[in-house]
């Protein structure tokens, strides 16, 4: 463990990153485009930098563009680059091959949680990359929160990253989508809460509802029973609902996507199976 590390890109992310570390004690060099941002930092005790320098250098800035324009010319030889930045598991692969090609280590992560959360309680961030550069500097990356190790593909945080912000985004778009088509018919976002709560809650509950897990072990036997509700059944009633957004006026694109999917695995010879057969075409467009 090194108690030195710098902080590159000092956005709501990275300022808050390097606050957490002068917090837990490390001797903080700080680095951004616009070297005003640093001055709250440097005012604590972080040591300003003119260029991105360090055993360590933690990143957290706009995209993978933004580390290749910030390490022009700097020699990264020995150091280790962990980046927190999103951008596609595509560029992270080929980010990781050109730090190793200039002598140096990329450790790529997602982080998972708002600039207020990070270090509190909870927080994680995914990590992938070579395991013992990982393990060698967890302590410090600590000071961000819990440090999930996925594996050694430097892809795979952004690809847990995504999948996890994915389920998020449209969990909750979804939920705007119902709670605007109750309130077509004058019924309060309050009223239809309770309901989308224990909605949410069974989901992800051990039960007999607990459809993650059913559907997670169903994807994983390749069976998808259909008996009690089939997808032919649930294809049409996924029109009834288009019809009902249609209906009262609103914003319509998540409905038609559905829709079009169900339609289609029931289409495509599964419209006796059960909800679990849609895998089947997300996994061949
Ligand atoms: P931004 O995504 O807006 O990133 C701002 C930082 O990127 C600044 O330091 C900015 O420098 C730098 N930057 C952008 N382009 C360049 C460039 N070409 N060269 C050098 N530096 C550049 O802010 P956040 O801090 O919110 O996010 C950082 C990362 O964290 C993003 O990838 C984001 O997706 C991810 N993230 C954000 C969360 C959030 O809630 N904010 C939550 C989880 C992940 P300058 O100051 O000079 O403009």
């Amino acid at each position: 463990m090194t108690n030195q590390v710098t902080v590159v890109g000092l956005g709501p992310m990275g300022a808050t990153m390097a606050e957490r570390f002068l917090d837990a004690g490390y001797d903080v060099t700080v680095w951004n485009r616009t070297a005003s941002k640093a001055a709250p930092l440097v005012a604590r005790g972080a040591r300003p930098a003119e260029r991105p320098t360090g055993d360590l250098m933690v990143i957290s800035q706009l995209n993978y563009r933004a580390m290749y324009d910030s390490l022009a010319g700097v020699d990264l030889k020995g150091k280790v680059l962990v980046n927190l930045s999103s951008d596609s598991p595509k560029v992270l692969r080929e980010a990781a091959s050109w730090v190793a090609g200039q002598g140096g280590v990329l450790v790529t992560a997602g982080i998972m949680v708002p600039p207020p959360g990070i270090g509190q309680p909870g927080s994680y961030a995914f990590y992938s990359g070579p395991g013992e550069v990982i393990e060698r500097h967890s302590q410090t990356l600590r000071a961000l929160g819990d440090v999930v190790d996925v594996g050694t593909d430097p892809g795979l945080a952004m690809l847990y990253y995504q999948a996890q912000l994915y389920v998020f985004w449209s969990t909750l778009t979804s939920f705007m989508h119902a709670t605007a088509l109750l309130g077509s018919a004058g019924v309060k976002p309050g009223q239809g809460l309770p309901y989308f709560k224990e909605t949410v809650g069974l989901l992800a509950s051990d039960g007999p509802m607990g459809f993650l897990q059913q559907l997670s072990d169903e994807i994983e036997a390749g069976e998808y029973p259909g008996e009690l509700n089939s997808m032919h059944m649930m294809a049409v009633g996924a029109e009834h609902a288009l019809d009902a957004f249609r209906d009262a006026g609103l914003e319509t694109t998540m409905p038609e996507a559905l829709k079009a999917l169900f339609e289609r695995t029931d289409r495509e010879g599964h419209g006796a199976d059960g909800l679990g057969a849609v895998i089947e075409m997300i996994k061949k467009p």
